[in-house]
């Protein structure tokens, strides 16, 4: 494992837009402690982690965290470690180990190192030996029911276990039993000695240690104990040497116990329980870190907790983890969202303990703005109508050249074909136009973008009425540097060539929910009620050739649609799929 400090920031990614921009000495007020920790000389280098439990795929929550802890690291010139928290086997699993180092390089993050709290679970074994050797912690034979019943509530203190008084021998010999797998589950655990009438349940005695016959996916069957959470994550912190160990307002309560693991254990003092480590070839460098709380990030429109978006997934309700209308970060990152965007979001949101409630379209906002910029422009029509320019000779074909930006000239010109027969979007035409509108109407004329001004003479229809074809008159004075183009027109349409023209599958996703808060379950609903039935509509359109040849992942401005990506999986250019990302305004700000 390489000990030579890695920029947290991957600074060779293409999709560093965001990141790269020099640190505009962002001021929430964790940089604050931070910039004081340095300049006071506290610490000479700051250190962060991201703690994630391997139980699921990361969501867009995590990636506020990812940001923050990788952001610090960057901007100050410290580190991150990445750190799987697996000491929970039952719910772990590789697939997700996997998902969650491609998600953060993904953001456009580099850890300095990577861990997994099962590195040290050795260290933390010998750590709650010392607690008993201190008389700090004990074996108690109390059931989870029991221990329940002692505990006491907010209101009234705790009872002491009756095997709080064993002796330290008593209590090595049962731990060593536990360890060598004598026990059933259940039967015992390890309990810190703190305090029953604490007015914090968490330092009530809490448990340090739990008896669990389960094949963990590093360490196998090496453990029949595993840590509590608090513990390990108290000393995992200290053992990498985290400065600032940064978590959610829901730990806040937690850290009178995480600062007691820290203190009592000392690791800083104590080369002993730190030998583990250096039979692994990682670094012996404790230190104290100092544990600080924001608020998470929640929301509207979309559900958070991995158990629900596991249900969704497990019932069938979406396409998988990665179905582009999960907010994780495998389905943000397939409906077309960036990096660029995902780290300019989290940016707005920024970082305070005010717990908050963040409007959908403030992330649909941070795509758009960042698509406007760094995505060209393509045309394509989603629900085509056949328009004929019937002056035009039969078989009529030509070139034009487009500007694939119309802001940034880097992005250079593209060819489109032109022909006598196009493909235009059904609602671009009313045969009864609706008040104001401004587009093609029986007799009436419509700027065909970039190609000339066509009016409409004829309509033709099936036997059921349906509009099947339009037949037109391009006037040929309007053609590209003519004197008649710059006409005044009133609506300008997008086309493409009905013969060039490639088919395509063309996803148009919209929120998974209908509803603010798919969490209400008020009159026996749940979130499976409140699912948006029109998340997800497939239609067969057309795409100009130059969007048919791009490479899986590539964003695109669909001009006057919205913004686009070829599909991660589905995409090739002979069979084209495109997910629509985000419509080009907001189409919910009224609904809400
Ligand atoms: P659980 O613990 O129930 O499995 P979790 O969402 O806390 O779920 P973790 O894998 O423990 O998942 O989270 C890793 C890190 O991401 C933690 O430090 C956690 O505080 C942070 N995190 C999780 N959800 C959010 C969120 N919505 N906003 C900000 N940070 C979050
Ligand atoms: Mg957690």
């Amino acid at each position: 494992m390489s000990e030579s400090p890695v920029p947290a920031i991957a600074t060779e990614s293409p999709d560093n837009r965001a990141s790269n921009a020099p640190a505009m000495a962002k001021q929430d007020f964790i940089r604050q402690i931070v910039r004081d920790d340095l300049a006071g000389g506290k610490h000479t280098a700051i250190k962060t982690r991201f703690p994630p439990e391997p139980n699921g795929y990361l969501h867009i929550g995590h990636a506020k965290a990812i940001c923050l802890n990788f952001g610090i690291a960057g901007e100050f010139g410290g580190v991150c470690n990445l750190r799987f928290d697996d000491t929970n086997p039952a719910r772990e699993d590789p697939e997700y180990v996997a998902a969650i180092q491609d998600d953060v390089r993904w953001l456009g993050f580099q850890w300095n190192s990577l861990r997994h709290a099962s590195d040290y679970f050795e260290v933390y074994y010998r750590a709650a030996e010392k607690l008993i050797r201190n008389g700090k912690a004990f074996v108690c034979d109390l059931s989870a029911e029991q221990v329940r019943e002692y505990r006491g509530t907010l209101t009234e203190p705790g009872r002491n276990s009756p095997y709080r008084d064993r002796s330290v021998e008593e209590n090595l010999d049962l731990f060593r039993r536990m360890r060598a797998g004598e026990f059933p589950d259940g039967a015992r655990t390890v309990r810190a000695k703190i305090d029953m009438a604490s007015g914090n349940i968490n330092l009530r005695d809490p448990a340090l240690y739990r008896i669990k016959h389960v094949e963990h996916q590093n360490t196998g069957n090496a453990w029949p104990i595993y840590p509590m959470y608090d513990f390990a994550h108290a000393l995992g912190d200290a053992i990498e040497g985290i400065t600032h160990s940064l978590c959610t307002l829901e730990f806040e309560d937690h850290r009178p116990l995480y600062d007691w693991c820290v203190d009592n254990v000392d690791l800083a003092g104590n080369a002993e329980l730190l030998q583990p480590l250096l039979d692994k070839g990682l670094p012996k460098e404790a230190a104290k870190p100092r544990q600080i709380e924001f608020s998470r990030l929640n929301i509207n429109y979309t559900v958070m907790s991995k158990r629900k978006l596991m249900a969704l997934v497990t019932e069938g309700l979406v396409d998988g983890w990665d179905d582009p209308r999960m907010p994780t970060l495998q389905g943000l990152r397939r409906r077309g969202y960036t990096p660029a965007a995902m780290r300019l979001f989290a940016e707005r949101v920024g970082i305070s303990k005010q717990n908050s409630l963040i409007d959908f379209s403030v992330l649909e906002g941070a795509l758009r703005e960042d698509l406007d910029a760094a995505a060209p422009r393509r045309m394509a029509v989603i629900d085509p109508v056949k328009l004929v320019l019937a002056n035009l000779p039969e078989g009529h074909e030509e070139t034009l050249i487009f500007s694939n930006h119309p802001k940034d000239e880097s992005f250079g010109k593209r060819e489109i074909p032109f022909s006598r027969e196009l493909w235009i979007e059904r609602e671009d035409f009313a045969e009864v136009p609706p008040k104001g509108f401004k587009r093609l109407i029986p007799g009436g004329e419509v700027r065909l973008r970039g190609a000339g001004i066509v009016r409409c003479d004829e309509i033709i229809k099936n036997d059921a009425g349906e509009i099947v074809e339009l037949r037109g008159w391009l006037d040929p004075e309007s053609r590209p540097g003519m004197a008649g183009a710059d006409r005044k027109i009133k609506g300008t349409i997008h086309w493409v060539s009905a013969q060039r023209a490639v088919p395509a599958e063309i996803r148009l996703y919209d929120r998974l929910f209908s509803v603010p808060d798919p969490d209400d379950e008020s009159e026996g609903r749940t979130y499976r009620d409140h699912l948006n039935p029109e998340s997800r509509r497939t239609v067969q359109g057309y795409v100009e050739p130059a969007a048919a040849a791009a490479a899986p992942e590539q964003s695109f401005q669909f001009e006057r649609s919205g913004y686009f990506v070829a599909d991660r999986r589905d995409h090739n250019p002979g069979k084209p799929v495109f997910n629509r990302s985000v419509t080009l305004r907001d189409t919910w700000a009224s609904k809400g």
